[in-house]
């Protein structure tokens, strides 16, 4: 069987192997989660939450050993592992299992005038019954599993499919659910490349979470067009900082800081561009620089490491490539730009540049590396229109200590989430909506919007009081009919005496007009 090698991406170190599932292998999969779906359907959002609350409860006691393996199989700082993938799948947990039955609840929808005929409309939420969540390395916990938990609680079973260079921590997430008593037919993990993910796509599963880039996002709507399978799109950002005139430029500059350079800038959410006012470009610019300075590099598990190892060799090139591309461009290189071969082969330093022509890579294509330019803007349109310049839209920030102007600003960009004084912070409220406008994604995940993606609606209309003279438009059809309706037209939608004379010409026709 073909097989994955995983290795610490800042060491070398061998951390063990995982399977390359076949797509028979998938399918079988697929039948097995299929057939068994309906048990944990039946088994109500009590009974799912009471299990989903015991492997929080497991994610908590095991939270060590599980941000270790992230640690060292995706390379980041053990704090951000334990912040920003543990703890969060932990946040989701406990909002969705407290709170689906209650979202899912059915819904009385009004039908307004129809309603004075006995009529009755409500909406009644079913599971859709296997869910294939395929996921991306940058997050190997929060970003697969908060969908995967959202298919559960909703009463699917899911498989996850996670990234070719993170299979080992998927594996340990099973094996805890697991161990909760989420049964291992109706929650499985499927481990290989983009093959595997593939013959997700190909092998019956009822919906689609994907969250990666782009390039693979398109690819899988058109495979999902084959089989018109639902799908969710959590795909790539590059997503615009504006740093208006009255910022805290203290608060602003660390913000920026952390937003750009946190999980070495490998964040679909991070601040890839900065627009500055230019009157307090030269401030803000040197608290960053300066700040940037005092980051430390290293080992993962060093608590005292800001930032560590980038995960892939080939996303190492594209930030080396986009560095390139700008200097040649004639961007300055405030600060950083190079590898520290000194530190492990994929480790860069973060890096700052200032006078960045607004056609160069860094400034159009995701980087997903700690880079991070700096543009000047003079006024707030011209900063939006540069903001808005993109044709990604995932996530943007402003910082002004005029929280009103800050929401106008806001109001104005293209971006699935605009924050206002924060960073990078919103997805791990997953009471709040989350995905992208643009190629940044189709559909949303967390919040209500998100849970909807996880199940099909039944609409259910009720006649309490049928009657022949309540379903007048029936057969048989007669000019009297037609002049019924359009009378009613006019008592409808006309305006003052219109509407007066489609009243009695409805009512003089509706005495001449039977139903079959
Ligand atoms: P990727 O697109 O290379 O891979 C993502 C997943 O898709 C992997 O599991 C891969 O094996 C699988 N895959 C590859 N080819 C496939 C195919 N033809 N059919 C089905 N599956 C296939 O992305 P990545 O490099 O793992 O992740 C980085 C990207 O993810 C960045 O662009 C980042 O912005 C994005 N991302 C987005 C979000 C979000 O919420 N919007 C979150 C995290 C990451």
């Amino acid at each position: 069987m073909a097989k994955l090698t995983i290795k610490n991406p800042a060491t070398g170190e061998f951390l063990g192997e995982a399977p390359i599932l076949s797509e028979f292998e998938v399918k079988s999969a697929v039948a097995i989660a299929l057939k068994a779906y309906p048990s944990w359907r039946d088994l109500g959002f009590e009974g799912r939450a009471s299990l989903l609350l015991k492997a929080r409860s497991l994610l908590l006691t095991r939270m060590e050993e599980l941000s270790i393996l992230v640690s060292k199989e995706n390379g980041k700082p053990l704090l951000e592992a334990i912040a920003q993938d543990v703890m969060l799948l932990m946040e989701v947990i406990t909002y969705y299992a407290k709170n689906t039955k209650k979202i899912l609840r059915k819904e009385k929808v009004r039908v307004g005038k129809w309603a004075f005929m006995g009529h009755h409309s409500h909406i009644e939420y079913e599971p859709r019954g296997v869910i294939g969540v395929i996921g991306p390395w940058n997050y190997p916990v929060s970003n697969p599993f908060g969908p995967a938990v959202m298919g559960l609680m909703a009463g699917n079973a899911v498989l996850v499919k996670p990234s070719e260079f993170t299979p080992l921590t998927a594996l340990k997430v099973g094996e805890i659910f697991h161990a909760a008593g989420i049964p291992k037919n109706i929650f499985q993990i499927i481990t290989g490349d983009g093959s595997t993910g593939a013959a997700l796509l190909k092998s019956g599963v009822n919906h689609i979470s994907f969250i990666g880039s782009v390039k693979t996002g398109k690819k899988i709507m058109a495979l999902a067009s084959e089989t018109l399978t639902p799908i969710t799109l959590e795909l790539g950002g590059k997503d615009p900082l504006i740093v208006c005139s009255d910022a805290d430029l203290d608060l602003a500059s660390s913000a920026a800081v952390w937003g750009a350079f946190s999980n070495s800038g490998q964040v679909c959410a991070s601040i890839e561009r900065v627009y500055v006012h230019e009157s307090i470009l030269d401030a803000f610019t040197h608290m960053v620089v300066e700040k940037t300075k005092k980051l430390k590099q290293g080992p993962s598990l060093s608590p005292t490491t800001d930032l560590a190892s980038m995960t892939a060799p080939m996303q190492v090139a594209i930030v080396e490539k986009h560095v390139e591309d700008a200097k040649a461009g004639g961007a300055h290189v405030l600060f950083g730009g190079t590898r520290r071969r000194d530190l492990g082969p994929q480790f860069f330093t973060p890096t700052i540049l200032s006078n960045v022509n607004p056609n160069s890579l860094v400034m159009r294509d995701e980087t997903f590396g700690p880079i991070l330019p700096l543009v000047p803007f003079k006024t707030e349109n011209e900063a939006i229109a540069m903001a808005n310049d993109s044709p990604y839209g995932l996530n943007a920030y402003v910082w002004t200590r005029d929280v009103e102007r800050g929401m106008r600003i806001a109001s104005q960009i293209q971006a699935g989430t605009v924050n206002v004084n924060e960073s990078l912070f919103s997805f791990g409220v997953p009471q709040t909506p989350w995905g992208g406008v643009k190629e940044s994604g189709l559909g949303r995940t967390h919040g209500t919007i998100g849970l909807m993606d996880m199940v099909t609606m039944r609409h259910v209309y009720v006649n309490k009081r049928p009657s022949k003279k309540n379903s007048f438009w029936w057969f048989r059809y007669s000019g009297n009919k037609v002049e019924m309706l359009e009378g009613l037209c006019w008592m409808l939608f006309g305006s003052g005496l219109e509407r007066l004379r489609g009243f009695w010409r409805y009512w003089r026709s509706s005495r001449k007009v039977s139903t079959l």
